[in-house]
């Protein structure tokens, strides 16, 4: 396609122009693209001087909250509306979205990240590549990969096992290439085993392109780029930002040179003319803000997690209930993180003005905390104690991209409130904004409500009130578990780590899969949330990998329910956690009716990454499937078997005894030597070694190379040779 570029254009077009723009080729009539943030809204810098600032958009709730609704469906819908506002704005790829995983509560960007689950961060993703991409914009699927801290991110080595790294860190990547072809992804700052991911081969070439068949470009993180021409070498399209004529120049030194195959830079090249000719498809239009703050608060709503509502507290009472609403927060809202994906929004709601405006009985505010002194917090009790109901908005002060968490507590003052409040007032309501979670153990006891309302973008105050007066029914659902300490997270030893090097050291084990191999309790596990409405299972049962489960509003609301599916394999030949998510559904179910909810299990999603063979591998086996409320709130339990994957192991001079014999032909073979050899010889330290069960037992581990060195070794290192010939023919 670029045969007519020259070498420099080429260089030229692998890098941006500025911050936001790739660069132009006017000879080829090759416009400039924007590209921007990313994620939940439109970032388009508005001024020349602030890179940050940016001109207005809809401020949709960050993916902390948008996870939280469980519905894939939400999200095309908001990657769409999303779609529409980067036409109207001339942009031509959005940089989002995020699906690292969130290895520990204190990751600084975890607002902007799904979950700590690789499954429902990769269908929600999946659908929202869909979604944004149907309008003829492209997506930036970030940061790949293994950029789970801010700590050190430019420069610090996520130090991981092949198979954590597939089965958890780089399973939603996946997902969502395969399944939504994103026109591009973004290499993360960070090394993985070393090696910076901007200029990781094996991740950029072969896992990437060779092995999930990605055609699009991939395009370097704002900075992420060391080396211009080991990235390229390794698969990286684009540098961001720009310009780079140094780099450029490099490249062209380097094709002319003979060390960069001109090939590959052409192909690089390529791949951004590819970008440009997509995007000089979409049409410009407009967006209707109205209707996008609409959806935003529609999210919003379903964003929300009930966490606890003793004695049915909520929802609130239109009429009657005086209402005291106590918090900085509920005046003004927290409702996005810092950094790159911070938007100007169209319009802004906070809670106070829309609970005022659902109720016709009092509503009194004070502050309750923040710079002005101890006067908030006494005024703020005053107000709890002479009403009917406290509602008390608190929540993290800073999140931000570039700085982890220290701590997952509320700030002193914020607790005080809570506990002071909750002391002259029953009914007291606790309201968290937060863009990670936060410890509830230390004041959960006191208070009979809890909202978790994470940070839900423009339309949160709206959203808060209408889950609060019941105009909404929670339907929200933990993406992440609550601990109830810090310490007993799985990730919690390694983490950030140091001297340029963080350890995955729980491995397998992120999230509710580490809290339950321990045994450990949790505050509020993984995929919980309360509704207004009750809902019973009735049995569960399996066709293959159909599993059908009927589910009953047993109250008398209207609700929704997400019905999730955990899988084990009792006797598995891997360690694996005790149970994994691999499908969920969300249903709208009427009150007092049944509905048949219907879960398709995929069977890739059931593969191990065996790292003996190198590739996903299903076992054979009855797999356990357990439906359920939540990864602890089990209702239906039922087995399916499922043929395994052929595949096997060679047998050679290093395989043990014991994994001979349990291969039928190897085992077979092995067999017939030892019985041969015993007989031949007469001789009583063969026959020992290999007649009788417990010292074969005994040898079990031990690889057959080194039995032929023994003494009274029923076999020669020649008849091992003919042996694992045979064995694997
Ligand atoms: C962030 C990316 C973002 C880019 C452009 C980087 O600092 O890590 O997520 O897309 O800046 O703003």
């Amino acid at each position: 396609m670029t045969s007519e570029l020259s070498t420099a254009d080429q260089a030229a077009l692998t890098s941006g122009s500025d911050f936001w723009h790739t660069t132009p080729v006017e000879t080829a009539d090759l416009p400039a693209l924007t590209v921007t943030d990313g994620p939940h809204g439109v970032r388009l810098q508005a001024t020349d001087g602030d890179i940050l600032a940016g001109a207005r958009a809809t401020c949709f709730p960050p993916a902390v909250a948008s996870a939280s609704t469980w519905d894939p469906e939400l999200l095309r819908r908001m990657g769409e509306a999303l779609g529409d506002e980067c036409r109207a704005m001339d942009v031509a790829v959005l940089l989002g979205p995020g699906v690292n995983l969130k290895r520990s509560p204190l990751g600084g960007r975890n607002f902007e990240y799904f979950s700590e689950d690789p499954i429902l961060t990769g269908i929600l993703a999946t659908a929202w590549v869909r979604g944004l991409q149907s309008r003829g914009v492209g997506a930036s699927l970030k940061h790949f990969a293994v950029n789970n801290q801010e700590t050190d991110r430019m420069r610090v080595s996520a130090d991981v096992d092949e198979r954590t790294l597939r089965e958890l860190y780089l399973r939603a990547f996946q997902r969502v290439v395969t399944q939504a072809q994103p026109w591009t992804v973004m290499c993360a700052y960070n090394k993985i085993n070393g090696v910076y991911a901007s200029e990781h081969h094996w991740l950029l070439t072969e896992v990437l392109r060779d092995e999930w068949g990605f055609e699009g470009l991939v395009v370097s993180d704002w900075g992420a780029v060391v080396d211009r021409v080991a990235a390229v070498r390794a698969g990286l399209d684009l540098a961001m930002p720009g310009p780079d004529a140094t780099g450029d120049r490099a490249l062209v030194d380097a094709v002319e040179a003979g060390t960069l195959d001109a090939g590959t830079l052409r192909r690089s090249a390529d791949l951004v003319r590819e970008m440009i000719a997509k995007a000089g498809k979409r049409e410009r239009g407009s967006y209707d803000a109205a209707a996008h703050h609409d959806l935003a608060r529609e999210i919003a709503g379903r964003a929300i997690v009930l966490l606890k509502n003793d004695g049915g507290l909520l929802p609130l009472r239109a009429e009657g209930q005086t209402i005291a609403v106590l918090g900085e927060f509920a005046r003004t809202p927290r409702y996005q993180g810092g950094g790159s994906s911070q938007i100007t929004p169209t319009r802004l709601d906070d809670a106070l003005t829309q609970i005022t405006a659902s109720t016709g009985a009092s509503v009194s505010f004070a502050a309750g905390y923040g710079d002005s002194g101890k006067g908030l917090l006494e005024e703020a009790v005053e107000l709890a104690r002479s009403s009917d109901v406290a509602l008390v908005f608190v929540g993290s002060v800073h999140e931000t991209e570039g700085a982890d968490r220290d701590s997952l507590d509320l700030p002193a003052d914020q607790l005080a409130l809570i506990e002071r409040v909750a002391a002259v007032n029953p009914n007291t309501v606790v309201l968290l904004s937060n863009g990670a979670v936060l410890l509830t153990s230390p004041w959960e006891a006191r208070v009979p409500a809890i909202v978790e309302g994470w940070l839900l973008g423009q339309a949160g105050g709206s959203a808060i009130a209408d889950v609060l007066f019941g105009r909404v029914n929670p339907s929200g659902r933990l993406a992440e578990t609550i601990p109830v300490r810090l310490a007993d997270h799985p990730s919690y030893l390694d983490f950030p780590g140091e001297h340029g090097h963080v350890r995955y050291g729980e491995g397998l084990h992120v999230g509710y899969r580490g809290f339950d191999a321990r045994e450990q309790a949790v505050s509020y596990p993984f995929g919980f949330g309360l509704s207004y409405t009750t809902f019973t299972y009735g049995e569960a049962v399996a066709d293959g990998l159909e599993i059908r489960v009927p589910v009953t509003n047993t109250g008398d609301r209207d609700g929704r329910e997400v019905v999730q599916v955990y899988v084990s394999l009792p006797g598995s030949r891997v360690r694996r956690a005790p149970r994994e998510l691999k499908a969920f559904a969300n249903v709208a179910i009427p009150a007092g009716e049944t509905v048949e909810v219907v879960l398709n299990v995929e069977r890739a999603d059931l593969a191990y990454w065996d790292t003996r063979l190198n590739r996903w591998l299903v076992e054979d086996g009855s797999y356990v499937f357990e439906v359920g409320a939540s990864s602890r709130d089990l209702r239906a339990t039922v087995t399916s078997h499922v043929t395994g994957d052929a595949a096997r192991v060679p047998l050679t001079a290093d395989s043990s005894v014991g994994e001979w014999f349990a291969d039928p032909r190897g085992g077979a073979l092995l067999g017939e030597l030892f019985a041969e050899a015993a007989a031949g010889a007469g001789d009583a330290t063969t026959a020992a070694l290999t007649a009788d069960p417990a010292v074969l037992m005994m040898l079990g581990s031990l690889p057959l190379g080194r039995m032929a060195m023994f003494p009274g070794s029923p076999f020669t290192t020649d008849a091992l040779a003919d042996l694992i010939k045979a064995a694997n023919e």
